[in-house]
């Protein structure tokens, strides 16, 4: 019984993915969790160096495999070569996450160019850009599962974060169109849409926003991003092949 218990808990032996974002919140929880599980992880971060480095450090620590790829997601062609030295390194790709974002929340009539761009372009065109390069090794491969992660802002809109939200509903819309590509070869394409978390990007909302959050959320709490990583590692485990272009809300109820 005990064995079994086992072979459950680590049912991604022997599979390889990239987690974009994974020095840090959520994007670490899921690396280090797929990790667990028995995935070979190829950690991805922009800046955060250090962070990447404990968490790869954490992941070894537990006898698994990581490895350090820094990449701007939101540059294409840096993208490109970041996803081939991923793949080199991994020998496949079965399990890409696309989890790298940023917020530059305010006001639409006060928002910039620069901070609406830069927003797009790390949440959205990132997205778009990692799925690009991966799905053309998972077409090789004739298997593959993508995660994308949204969030409830861009469920149900958000004030404050016009920029945010509408990149966060431009990646369901690209998760959709993504799944019905690739349903004929193999490959999942999934989102998951949390709701507020208990991470870095959370903590930088001033106290008042952060208590009207908590009136709204039916389980009167903020998450956690172990309980995202949870339903994270079911939905690129051989155990969600017939789900896609699905939307997993993990948000407290905000969004039932
Ligand atoms: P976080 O703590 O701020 O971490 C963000 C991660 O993304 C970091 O690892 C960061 O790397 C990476 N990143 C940012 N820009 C990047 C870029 N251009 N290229 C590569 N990596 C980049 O955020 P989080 O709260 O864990 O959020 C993770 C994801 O969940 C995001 O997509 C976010 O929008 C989404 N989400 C979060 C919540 C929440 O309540 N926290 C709710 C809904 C959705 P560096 O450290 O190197 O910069």
């Amino acid at each position: 019984m005990q064995k079994e218990n086992k072979q459950i808990e680590r049912d991604l032996s022997g599979k390889t993915a990239v987690v974009t974002g994974a020095s840090r919140g959520i994007g670490r929880a899921i690396a280090c969790k797929l990790a667990t599980e028995g995935a070979s992880v190829v950690l991805n971060y922009k800046g955060s160096g250090e962070r990447a480095e404990e968490v790869k450090a954490r992941i070894e620590a537990e006898g698994g495999t990581a490895y350090l790829l820094p990449c701007d997601v939101a540059d294409f062609a840096a993208c490109e070569a970041f996803m081939k030295e991923a793949i080199g390194l991994l020998g496949r790709l079965d399990i890409l996450v696309n989890n790298a974002g940023i917020t530059r929340d305010g006001l639409l009539m006060r928002m910039s160019e620069e901070d609406y761009d830069a927003v797009l372009n790390t949440n959205l065109k990132g997205t778009f850009h990692c799925i690009r390069f991966a799905a053309r090794q998972m077409i090789k491969q004739r298997s593959g599962r993508i995660l994308n992660i949204s969030s409830v802002s861009g469920v149900l809109g958000n004030a404050g974060q016009a920029n945010y939200a509408a990149s966060k509903a431009g990646v369901i819309g690209l998760t959709k169109s993504a799944a019905r590509e690739f349903a004929g070869r193999g490959i999942t394409v999934n989102a998951i849409a949390p709701g507020f978390i208990h991470t870095e990007m959370t903590k930088a909302l001033p106290e008042k926003v952060r208590e009207n959050a908590v009136a709204q959320i039916p389980l009167g709490r903020f998450g956690e991003a172990e309980e995202v990583a949870e339903a994270a590692a079911f939905l690129v485990s051989d155990r969600a092949g017939y789900m896609t272009g699905q939307v997993l809300h993990i948000d407290g109820g905000m969004a039932m």
